[in-house]
């Protein structure tokens, strides 16, 4: 097994075959986990899973590591991210003039929160929208093995309408493409896509709502059906996903028809939207736990009290909807929706908890952050579960997440990550 250089490596060296066996193996898949089984790794990929005994590797080429009584699955995939930390919204409405707000600070911070993903055994995000198209460059960085962190999706800056999302810009001020991509009428949507098709991106995001930080509230749709579905049929051209932000019952529907391949928050979901979520068979990011992160600790943000209630209102709404999405076997993908100051990078794993406490089983959970969060990504062949072929991207975790959902939160986790076959973190005691 390769090791990164500036990986905190442990006792593992560099050979060609590893074997993680000991401990339980969830494979992501949904199948019941087995004590029994092991992980052989060779090069990148995974070689094969299953009984130790059974599996045929040369014995004397083949780094043998034993986890343990811990638990043996897939890394973690978060769905909906945000690295650059570009708007300061916490910080105000109108604060343009942040002396931190320039490209290079939010670069810095992006690679700063690339590292704390790949620490929380996080091996593979969609990044959201941010600043400029610096997650394309954080990930071309990471895949050139110059930086420390996980594979990226990245998207640019959020595709929005004047008075939209990320349309912080007072009238007088020109469009800035660096933070909200402000578009009117479907020619300028096309345009946009193809723009960050150009620029590297592996999804667009967009908005059908507004929300407590912009002009336009949550309960208000923005972007037009017309313009979703012309954003959504051009980057489909282009193999590229869309994520459309969507709170209010109208926003929800006019994504829903214009057919993106997912919608984040889905506030407001009602029985209509519901319908039309399952005939264009798209998924939901719900991203409770950065909205539940708002409502915990509202006094460290500069928010007013109409601002606040906003936001508690939506996360009782956002669970009823998660609630109906999963009754109606709408695909439910995790995404934290982490964003510093708010929900701190790396824990990914809280979305699964308030899954768990939205009755999701455990497994029901994981693999929602695993599975179906790569096929919501259109990567499920390459990552997600562990299965032969696929990139050997595997977590160890200290304890039983079947058992207790918050192992995740644990000191000692995650114990060891591997990414495409090379360790990345190494926790366990030496
Ligand atoms: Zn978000």
């Amino acid at each position: 097994m390769a090791t990164r250089a500036n990986a905190t490596a442990g006792s593992i060296d560099d050979s060609e075959w590893t074997l993680l066996t000991g401990g339980q193996v969830i494979d992501g898949t949904g199948a019941d986990p087995d004590s029994d089984s092991a992980v052989l790794v060779q090069g990148d990929r995974i070689a094969e899973v299953g009984p130790r005994d059974e599996l045929d590797y040369p014995e004397d080429e083949t780094e043998v590591v034993d986890v343990g009584d811990r638990t043996i699955m897939p890394g973690l995939i978060d769905a909906h991210t945000h690295i650059t930390i570009y708007n300061h919204r916490t910080r105000g409405r109108f604060r343009l003039i942040d002396p931190r707000n320039t490209l290079a600070y939010n670069t810095i911070r992006a690679t700063e929160s690339a590292e704390a993903f790949i620490e929380g055994g996080v091996t593979t995000i969609r990044e959201c929208c941010g600043r400029d198209f610096i997650s394309v460059s954080v990930r071309d960085a990471i895949e050139e093995e110059r930086l420390h962190g996980p594979r990226i999706l990245p998207s640019g800056p959020l595709i929005t309408i004047t008075a939209g999302l990320d349309d912080k810009r007072p009238y007088f001020l020109d469009r800035n493409p660096a933070n909200g991509w402000e578009v009117n009428g479907v020619d300028e949507v096309v345009q946009a896509v193809r723009e960050h098709s150009k620029a590297g991106v592996s999804n667009i995001k967009l908005d059908a709502s507004g929300a407590w930080t912009s002009f336009t509230d949550s309960k208000t749709p923005t972007m037009s059906e017309r313009e979703l579905a012309a954003a959504a049929e051009e980057a489909r051209k282009f193999g590229i996903t869309t994520a459309c932000h969507a709170h209010d019952p109208v926003g929800i529907k006019n994504a829903a028809r214009a057919n993106v391949t997912s919608i984040e928050h889905g506030t407001y979901l009602d029985e209509e939207g519901l319908e039309i979520m399952l005939d264009n068979d798209i998924y939901l990011v719900p991203t409770l736990a950065s909205v539940e992160y708002f409502t915990e600790h509202g006094d460290n943000f500069d928010m007013n009290d109409e601002q606040f209630q906003s936001i508690v209102d939506d996360l009782e709404a956002q669970k009823e909807s998660v609630k109906m999405a999963k009754e109606a076997g709408i695909k439910v993908a995790v995404g934290a929706s982490s964003e510093p100051p708010g929900l701190p990078h790396g824990s990914t794993w809280r979305e699964m908890m308030h899954f768990v406490d939205l009755g999701f089983s455990p497994m029901e959970a994981l693999v929602a952050g695993t599975q179906t969060a790569a096929e919501l990504l259109g990567i499920e062949n390459d990552v997600g579960t562990l299965e032969p072929g696929k990139s050997a991207d595997v977590l160890v975790v200290d304890g039983d997440p079947l058992d207790d959902i918050e192992v995740f939160g644990r000191e000692a986790n995650p114990a060891l990550v591997l990414k495409q076959g090379s360790v990345a973190v190494d926790n366990r005691p030496a």
